[in-house]
C-alpha cells in the first residue's frame, strides 16, 4: 500500500468517502482494536466483542460499554460522582 498519511488506518478505502470521514473512522478504529484496561482484574486484555460488548481475554470478565469504547464519556462522569459519594 503506499502511503496513507492523512487517513491512517482508514487508508484502506483508498479515495472513497472523503478525507474527513476517513480520518473520523480512523480516529474510533484505534479506540476500538486496541486493548483495554480490564475493570476487574485490571489487565490490558479487554477486547471488544461486538458493538458495546467488551471482554477480557485473561479473566473472561465481560461487560457492556460504549460501541466502540469500553467506557463512554457519559459512563466515567456517573463513575467518577458516585465514587465521590462513596467517599463522604
Ligand atoms: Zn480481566
Amino acid at each position: 500500500m503506499g502511503r496513507t498519511k492523512k487517513a491512517g488506518r482508514a487508508g484502506r478505502f483508498g479515495a472513497r468517502y472523503g478525507s474527513t470521514v476517513r480520518r473520523r473512522v480512523a480516529k474510533i478504529e484505534e479506540v476500538e482494536k486496541a486493548l483495554h484496561k480490564c475493570p476487574s482484574c485490571q489487565t490490558k486484555a479487554v477486547r471488544r466483542v461486538s458493538t458495546g460488548i467488551w471482554k477480557c481475554r485473561k479473566c473472561d470478565h465481560t461487560f457492556t460499554g460504549g460501541a466502540y469504547s469500553p467506557a463512554t464519556d457519559a459512563q466515567k462522569i456517573l463513575r467518577s460522582l458516585r465514587e465521590r459519594s462513596v467517599r463522604r
